[in-house]
């Protein structure tokens, strides 16, 4: 039987595809605060800005394509079954090719009604507007968890962190929690990568740290992981 990859990744995986990540200078919280954009008090004090700024970001999403970093973690499924949870809400991941994707917190292409969290829709274009309303008449929102909102994937997330043989984390900060406690329900003897040309620690142990780009990080991760099942 395969092993288990559990992939931890966030917004530096994409980086290279043009995203802009979280924290990093130049990044897109720096030219909006958290509070203005993604939270439900914003949407509920501001909805116009809190629109155009998913819909800014839905916009690039259809501009941009998977890089080297989402494909080596494609390549990996030949040895492995790799299942990826991301905090990201750009959907690269699918994109490149990789099968089991878990969205932590929501997904940029989708909307849910306001009034019935269990009606999510695909959106055909990048944009979406006052008025888009679901059956039931209530406004469409983003689909994506908001700061101080339940991360409903959490729990579903940890059981599969459980049963990990082998984690690599890439492209996060290791800042945003739940999402950040998810490495610690990684079992001990597994071991762990973490992919990130910045100072990130993982405060577990058996770590490999690779202070690199998700593009060549991943690559030596992945030529490691398959030259160990005899692939290469
Ligand atoms: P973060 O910005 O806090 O951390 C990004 C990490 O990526 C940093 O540690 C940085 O050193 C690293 N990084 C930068 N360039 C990299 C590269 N080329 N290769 C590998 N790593 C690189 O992001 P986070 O920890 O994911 O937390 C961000 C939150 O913002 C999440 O909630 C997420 O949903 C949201 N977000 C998502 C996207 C997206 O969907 N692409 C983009 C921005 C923010």
């Amino acid at each position: 039987m395969k092993k288990q990859v559990i992939v931890l990744s966030g917004a530096g995986i994409s980086a290279e595809s043009g995203i802009s990540t979280f924290r990093d200078s130049g990044g897109l919280w720096e030219q909006h605060r958290i509070e203005d954009v993604a939270t439900f008090e914003a949407w509920e004090r501001n909805r116009k800005l809190v629109q155009e700024f998913y819909n800014l970001r839905r916009k690039q999403l259809h501009e941009v394509a998977p890089n080297a970093g989402h494909k080596e973690l494609v390549r990996l499924e030949q040895a492995y079954n790799v299942q990826i949870i991301t905090q990201n809400v750009d959907d690269l991941h699918e994109r490149a090719g990789s099968t089991h994707v878990l969205h932590l917190h929501g997904e940029l292409k989708k909307a849910r009604s306001t009034v019935n969290p269990d009606y999510v829709v695909e959106l055909e274009g990048w944009e979406l507007k006052e008025g888009d309303v679901c059956p039931q008449g209530g406004q469409l929102r983003p689909h994506i968890v908001w700061f101080g909102e339940a991360v409903p994937m959490i729990e579903p997330a940890a059981e599969l962190c459980a049963k990990a043989d082998v984690c690599i984390v890439v492209g996060t900060s290791l800042n945003v929690y739940p999402a950040a406690g998810l490495v610690s329900y990684v079992p001990r003897h597994a071991p762990k990568y973490v992919v990130d040309p910045g100072e990130v620690q993982a405060q577990v142990p058996n770590v490999t740290y690779i202070r690199e780009k998700a593009s060549t990080g991943l690559k030596k991760v992945v030529d490691e992981l398959l030259k160990k099942e005899n692939f290469s």
